[in-house]
C-alpha cells in the first residue's frame, strides 16, 4: 500500500502508512459475529443490542407526528419494525421493498408494537457470513466513515512490510527475564487481536485497556518513553557547562558568603539539604537540570540567590525568569534588596518596558556589565544575547511551554557551552509523572516550612452569607491583622474582570469605612501596582482587593486572613497558590473559599478537598486525574500527546517495569534501540529531546 492510495481524509488524521494505521487502535467494538431470527430478536432485543435480518416488506415515509421513515422486514419467523426519525433518500432507497437487509439495534416497545428505531442497516444477500471477530468501531474525525478507516486498517494489516516493522525484536534473554510472567501476545499479535478481536473476547477488558493485548502495546509505548528520556540524560551528561565549585575556606566565594551574611534567618535543614545538592550540580562539567520543588511559602527564592550567588562568583551571569511580571517584579526587588549591598549589578528586563529603557537591559546583559538578570518571557527572546550565562533559574516552570525549556548555549573558544538550570515550582510532580515525562530531570524536594508558620484553616462558605463575611472581616482588621479579598478570574473578558473587582472594592470600601481598602490588578501600570503594593505592606491598606495579579509572590506576613470570591471558578493548583499568601506570620490564618450556587459536582468535589488538606502532593494528584498530565506540564501546547495508549494512573505499575527493559536495552543492546524509537515515535522523536 502506497500513500498515495490512502484517501486525503485519513491522511489528515495522521493516518498515512501501515505503521501509523497499525497504531490507530479501535476505542470500542461491536459484536456483529451473532445473528437471531427476528423472533428472538424481538425477545433478546430489549435487554441488549441484537443483529438480525430480513426482506423489506413495506417502506413508507409518515409526516405525522413529524417526518420520519417506517421500514417493516421479516423472516420465517417474524416481523420487525424500524423507524428512522432522520434519514437520507440514500437510506430510503437502500430499504426498499424486495431488499433484503442485516439490522443492529435495540428492541423497544413502540406505539404500534414492538420496533428498532435507528438501528445500522446494511444490505445484505441472505446468505452473507458473519463476520467470525467483533467489529472495531475507530476514533474517527468528522466526515470519515468507520468502513472507510476499517478498510484501510484491514489492509494495512495484511502489508508484508508491517510485519516487519512489528516484528518481535527484544532479544529473548530479555523477554524471558523481564515479560515471561506477564504472559503477553507478541506485539504484532496483540495489534491484530485489538483490530480483530474473536467473536468471546473479554470486551469489558478490551474497553477498559487493561487487556493482555493492550498492555503489550502500552508496555511498548512507555519502552520507547522511557528509552529516549534516558538517552536525553546520557547526551545531556555529555554536554558541557561551566564548572563552578565550592569555594575553599578563605577563598574567594566573596558573593555566596556576603549573602548569607546579609540574610536575616538562618536555612532550614531543607534548604540546607536542597542547597547541598544543587551546589553539588554546579559543581559538574555538565549542564544541572534540576527541580527545585517545595510547597508555596517554603522558601525557595533565598535557594535560587545561592545557586546565583556561586554563579557570579566565579564571574558568570545568573538569570532569572519568572511567567508573570508582578512574581519577576517581586523577584527583582528581593534580589536587589540581596546582592545591590554586595556591590552586584541586578538588570531587570520585562515585555513591558519602554523601547528605549529595554535596549540600555539589553546592552547590559550583552556587555557583562549586568550581572544577575531577572524578568519574564522577555529573557529567552532572540534580541537577548548574554555575555556569559552561567545559570537560568525558571520559576513556576510549568507556566511555560515545553518548547520554551531553555537550551541557552555559547561558545568559549572552540568549545560549545550549556547553561546550567535551576527550575522551580510549588507544584508537586506526581511520582508517575517524575518517571515518565520528567525522567531527565534530577529533583530537589523542600519539604520543610520556615519555623513559626501555623497551619491555615480553610472555610467553604455560600456566597448568600456575603454579609456575614464582611462583619467578620470587619472584627479580623479590628485586631490589627490585614486581609487579602480576591476577586475572579474571568476568562473570556479581562474587562469583566476589572469591573466585578472594582464592584467589590467599591462595596467593600463603603462596608468598612473605618479602614482603608485598596485595589490592585493586572490592568495598573507596573509603578502603580508596586505603589499598592508597598502601602499594603507598610499596613498603610488593610484590605487589599486584588484580581489573581497577587498569585504568586506576594509576601505580607500580617496578612493572615483570606477571602476568594467565587472560589467554585478557580482550579485546584490557583486556590493551593493563592492560599500560600496566608499563614506567612505568627498569626493563626484563614483562608474563606466563597462560592455562588449552583455548584457543579466537581468543584464541590474541588472546594472540598481544599478544605480538607493544604497538602500540595494531595492537591497536585487531585489536579493530575482532572486534567491530564499535558496541562500540568504545560505541554498541552505542543499539541503532541506522547503516550498515546498509556494512562499514568491506570497504569502506573508498567512504568517500573518499563524503566527496567529501558536500562537493560541500552546497555546490552544500543542497536535495538534506535529501531524502537523509530516504530514509536517517528516524528515526535524529537520533541521528546525538549
Ligand atoms: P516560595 O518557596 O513560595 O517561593 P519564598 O522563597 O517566597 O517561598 O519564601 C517565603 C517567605 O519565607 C519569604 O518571606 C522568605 O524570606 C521567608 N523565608 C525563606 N526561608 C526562610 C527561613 N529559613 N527562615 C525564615 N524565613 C524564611
Ligand atoms: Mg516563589
Amino acid at each position: 500500500m502506497t500513500t498515495k492510495q490512502l484517501p486525503t481524509a485519513l491522511q489528515k488524521m495522521g493516518l498515512d502508512s501501515p505503521m501509523a494505521l497499525a497504531l490507530h487502535l479501535p476505542s470500542r467494538y461491536e459484536d456483529e459475529t451473532e445473528l437471531f431470527s427476528i423472533e428472538d430478536a424481538l425477545s433478546r432485543g430489549r435487554f441488549s443490542t441484537v443483529q438480525t435480518q430480513g426482506l423489506v416488506i413495506r417502506n413508507q415515509v409518515l409526516f405525522r407526528p413529524r417526518r420520519q421513515l417506517l421500514v417493516t422486514i421479516e423472516d420465517d419467523t417474524a416481523v420487525l419494525q424500524l423507524r428512522f426519525l432522520n434519514f437520507y433518500p440514500s437510506q430510503q432507497k437502500q430499504m426498499a421493498v424486495g431488499a433484503h437487509v442485516r439490522v443492529r439495534g435495540d428492541v423497544r416497545e413502540g406505539f404500534q408494537g414492538p420496533e428498532m428505531v435507528h438501528p445500522t442497516v446494511r444490505a445484505v444477500a441472505p446468505e452473507t457470513v458473519l463476520p467470525s471477530s467483533l467489529t472495531p468501531v475507530y476514533p474517527a474525525s468528522a466526515g470519515i466513515s468507520q468502513t472507510i478507516i476499517r478498510k484501510a486498517v484491514a489492509q494495512a494489516l495484511r502489508e508484508p512490510s508491517l510485519k516487519e516493522s512489528l516484528a518481535e525484536f527484544l532479544p529473548s534473554q530479555l523477554t524471558t527475564k523481564f515479560l515471561a510472567k506477564q504472559d503477553w501476545p507478541s506485539l504484532l499479535a496483540a495489534i491484530t487481536y485489538l483490530h480483530q478481536p474473536p467473536a468471546d473476547a473479554d470486551t469489558e477488558a478490551l474497553l477498559e485497556r487493561t487487556h493482555p493485548a493492550w498492555r503489550r502495546v502500552q508496555f511498548e509505548e512507555l519502552l520507547a518513553q522511557q528509552v529516549s528520556l534516558k538517552r536525553a540524560h546520557a547526551i545531556r551528561r555529555q554536554r558541557r557547562a561551566p564548572q563552578f565549585l565550592q569555594a575553599q575556606t578563605g577563598g574567594d566565594g566573596f558573593i555566596e558568603s556576603g549573602l548569607l551574611r546579609v540574610l536575616p534567618f538562618s536555612l532550614t535543614n531543607a534548604q540546607q539539604r536542597v542547597w547541598a545538592e544543587i551546589g553539588n550540580d554546579l559543581s559538574n562539567t555538565f549542564p544541572m537540570n534540576r527541580l527545585l520543588q517545595g510547597d508555596v511559602g517554603s522558601g525557595k527564592t533565598i535557594v535560587a540567590a545561592l545557586a546565583a550567588a556561586r554563579t557570579m562568583d566565579h564571574g558568570y551571569q545568573a538569570a532569572v525568569m519568572a511567567p508573570t511580571e508582578i512574581l519577576a517584579e517581586q523577584h527583582y526587588l528581593k534580589m536587589k534588596e540581596w546582592f545591590e549591598p554586595l556591590g552586584i549589578s541586578v538588570a531587570w528586563l520585562s515585555g513591558s518596558l519602554k523601547a528605549k529603557e529595554k535596549k540600555l537591559a539589553q546592552a547590559a546583559i550583552e556587555s557583562g556589565q549586568a550581572q544577575l538578570i531577572v524578568g519574564t518571557h522577555a529573557l529567552i527572546q532572540e534580541t537577548v544575547s548574554f555575555a556569559k550565562l552561567g545559570l537560568a533559574v525558571i520559576d513556576e516552570q510549568h507556566r511555560f511551554g515545553v518548547r520554551q525549556r531553555l537550551e541557552i548555549q555559547q561558545r568559549v573558544g572552540s568549545e560549545l557551552f550549556y547553561c546550567h538550570q535551576l527550575m522551580m515550582s510549588a507544584t508537586p510532580i506526581p511520582r508517575t509523572l517524575a518517571m515518565t515525562y520528567y525522567a531527565d530531570l534530577d529533583v530537589s524536594v523542600i519539604d520543610e516550612l520556615p519555623p513559626g508558620r501555623k497551619p491555615i484553616v480553610t472555610k467553604v462558605v455560600k456566597s448568600a452569607r456575603r454579609d456575614e463575611i464582611v462583619s467578620g472581616l470587619r472584627d479580623w482588621l479590628g485586631k490589627g491583622l490585614q486581609a487579602y479579598w480576591v476577586c475572579p478570574l474571568i476568562e473570556e473578558s479581562e474587562v469583566l474582570q476589572l469591573q466585578t473587582a472594582e464592584d467589590s472594592f467599591a462595596q467593600l470600601t463603603l462596608a468598612l469605612p473605618e479602614f482603608k481598602v485598596g485595589l490592585v490588578h493586572g490592568r495598573l501600570k507596573a509603578d502603580e501596582k508596586a505603589a499598592v503594593m508597598a502601602a499594603f505592606k507598610a499596613n498603610e491598606i488593610q484590605l487589599l482587593v486584588a484580581t489573581t495579579v497577587i498569585e504568586v509572590g506576594v509576601d505580607v506576613p500580617n496578612a493572615a486572613l483570606m477571602v476568594i470570591e467565587h472560589a467554585e471558578r478557580f482550579g485546584y493548583a490557583q486556590i493551593h497558590q493563592l492560599r500560600g499568601r496566608v499563614g506567612r506570620g505568627s498569626a493563626d490564618s484563614v483562608c474563606i473559599l466563597m462560592y455562588a450556587e449552583p455548584l457543579s459536582l466537581a468543584a464541590k468535589e474541588r472546594l472540598q478537598t481544599l478544605r480538607e488538606t493544604a497538602d500540595g502532593f494531595v492537591i497536585a494528584e487531585r489536579d493530575l486525574s482532572l486534567r491530564g498530565p499535558g496541562e500540568l506540564l504545560g505541554a498541552k501546547q505542543s499539541g503532541d500527546a506522547m503516550l498515546r495508549f498509556v494512562d499514568l494512573q491506570r497504569d502506573a505499575w508498567l512504568i517500573e517495569l518499563a524503566q527496567q527493559v529501558a536500562e537493560y536495552l541500552l546497555v546490552e543492546h544500543a542497536d535495538l534501540v534506535e529501531r524502537h524509537l523509530e516504530r514509536w515515535l517517528g516524528s515526535r522523536a524529537e520533541f521528546l529531546k525538549a
